[in-house]
C-alpha cells in the first residue's frame, strides 16, 4: 500500500512528485489496482510531503492514493 502525503510536521516539508508511473509505482513496489486519470503515463502531480526523497516509502499524491484505497 502506498503511503499518503502527510502534513503532521510542517517544519520539514519536501516538494516531491507523485511516485505513480501509470500502472505501478516508479520503484515497482506497488502495482495499481485501478486506472488513474493520467492513464499509463507517470503522474505529473507534485505536492508537499514530510517524506524526504531518500525515504523508501512509495508516495502517491492524494488523487492516486484515493484511487488505490477506494
Ligand atoms: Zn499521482
Amino acid at each position: 500500500m502506498p503511503a499518503c502525503q502527510k502534513y503532521q510536521n510542517p517544519a520539514k516539508l519536501f516538494e516531491r512528485q507523485c511516485q505513480c508511473a501509470g500502472l505501478q509505482s516508479k520503484n515497482q513496489v506497488w502495482y495499481n489496482k485501478s486506472s488513474h486519470s493520467h492513464g499509463d503515463n507517470p503522474c505529473p502531480n507534485t505536492f508537499q510531503t514530510t517524506y524526504s526523497p531518500d525515504r523508501p516509502e512509495t508516495i502517491y499524491c492524494q488523487e492516486c492514493y484515493s484511487k488505490e484505497v477506494e
